[in-house]
């Protein structure tokens, strides 16, 4: 990935384009408040094909408490702006691709200003050291108008911590396991760390109501809710997530525990970004593949372990995803179909826990619903809704969904009322008995008139 190493009017590829641009370090604001960096940069449509990621460098001296940053441009935070303009920071150790090392924190292009101290930071933000070297704001040119955009940043240290930006993370707690059984849960959604009006408060209390078992929290490009979901209520599990996002397409990763990089570019960096996000025991999610304007460009041949085949707010678009998982199946892809509302909390919070999606697990724990999500024990239906059921038998066995059945005589195939059933050789009504050899695997799904939904497959070894 290419950076733009800099914004001084003698050197850098987009230095013709600064305006204005002047730092006035030491000039204070305040006791103990040290006004670092004033720039107002122009920026135009070239510069985003150079690189979509422009990083602004500042130096932060010795004894440092606090770093505020912020920004402000014509259009901002305005709906359907033709500016958009996001706004991250990244600490001394840099913004080499792929572990990221500096990250400390990312909002798109929903708030004005961001502050990180040693012990808090604004949701999306990440608490820390804030050790002296060269720092970077990085301005992400998710929308740049033809004629340009002049952009002000401002940067501002002090010695002083200062009041808290955001309430440390309560002591951890755990959720109360029952042992082997389907969870309900959501796997996409949002508080205030990333896009979000509501807060994360909200968001649990919000999915405490609708009775899930499970919930993912899935951050646009950013960790800085992990610490919080350590502290579960005993009846709601917290799962951590991130989705990864930027102009070629979104993939949540669920189970994150470093950050998946969002800026790759190519197929070979997105590979690199799924490896990591595999060696670290999480899995890649290719989300609502056919949301206007957020498609999933890869494909499904792109590692990814799953796919959110009912998104809730794509609606009648998921029926073409839902054909082209079924088309995968087909080809031998073990593919994991699963659900998501994207509910973002204090915007649609009704919509939390539709689509639910029901998980196998030996344990209510991170690594059981991951587990059971690996394996592909996962129905996905309406939100109230009974789970959509399948299980096949035999001489007097009987095998779940996401299990491989040996070779040997047909299956009775036992199913939701109504439902209607897929195997490689077409559709086939409730009751069927089927020669899984030949079938080479079975699905089902509910009518509409049930308020929709389907089942992984059951396969023959
Ligand atoms: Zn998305
Ligand atoms: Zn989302």
């Amino acid at each position: 990935m290419r950076m733009v190493a800099g914004y001084e009017p003698a050197g850098g590829p987009s230095a013709e384009h600064v305006r204005g641009s002047r730092c006035r370090a030491g000039a204070g604001s305040g006791e103990g408040m040290r006004a670092r960096l004033r720039r107002t940069l122009l920026l135009r449509p070239a510069d985003a094909e150079v690189s979509p990621y422009l990083m602004v460098p500042f130096e932060v001296p010795p004894g440092t408490g606090r770093i505020e940053i912020s920004y402000r441009y014509p259009g901002q935070l305005v709906p359907g702006s033709p500016a958009v303009i996001d706004l991250g920071l990244v600490d001394h150790r840099g913004a080499a691709f792929g572990d990221f090392p500096g990250f400390r924190g990312w909002s798109g292009s929903s708030r004005r200003s961001a502050v990180v101290t040693a012990r808090s930071a604004t949701p999306g933000y990440l608490p820390g050291p804030l050790l002296a070297g060269t720092w970077q704001v990085i301005l992400g040119l998710a929308r740049v108008p033809e004629l340009g955009v002049e952009v002000e940043v401002a940067v501002d240290t002090a010695e002083e911590e200062g009041p808290p930006p955001h309430r440390p993370p309560p002591p951890p707690s755990a959720p109360r396991d029952r042992g082997r059984a389907w969870y309900a849960g959501d796997l996409h959604s949002h508080s205030h760390h990333s896009d979000a009006p509501g807060t994360l408060a909200q968001l649990v209390s919000a999915a405490r109501r609708r009775g899930l078992d499970f919930l993912a929290v899935t951050e646009h490009n950013t960790l800085s809710h992990l610490p919080y979901l350590r502290a579960c209520p005993e009846d709601l599990l917290l799962v951590p997530g991130e989705e990864v996002t930027n102009r070629f397409g979104h993939m949540t990763v669920l189970g994150v525990r470093e950050l998946a990089d969002f800026r790759w570019r190519t197929p070979e960096e997105l590979e690199d970004v799924v490896q990591r996000v595999h060696r670290s025991g999480a899995l890649a999610v290719a989300a609502h593949p056919a949301a206007p304007q957020m498609e999933w460009g890869p494909g499904f041949e792109a590692a990814v372990d799953a796919v959110e085949v009912w998104h809730g707010p794509s609606r009648e678009r998921n029926l073409a995803v839902r054909a082209a998982w079924a088309r995968e199946l087909n080809l031998g892809r073990r593919l994991v179909g699963l659900g998501g509302s994207d509910c973002h909390c204090g915007r649609n919070t009704e919509d939390l826990g539709h689509p639910t999606t029901w998980v196998l697990a030996d344990h209510l724990t991170v690594e059981g619903v991951l587990e059971g999500l690996r394996q592909g024990r996962v129905a996905v239906g309406s939100a109230g809704a009974p789970r959509p059921e399948l299980s096949v038998e035999r001489d007097g066995q009987r095998w779940e969904i996401g299990d491989c059945v040996p070779p040997g005589p047909p299956v009775r195939v036992r199913c939701s009322p109504g439902a209607r059933l897929w195997t490689a050789l077409g559709v086939h009504p409730a009751g069927a008995a089927l020669d899984l050899e030949r079938h080479r695997y079975v699905w089902a799904e509910l009518p509409e008139e049930q308020g929709g939904g389907f089942t992984n497959p059951i396969r023959a070894l």
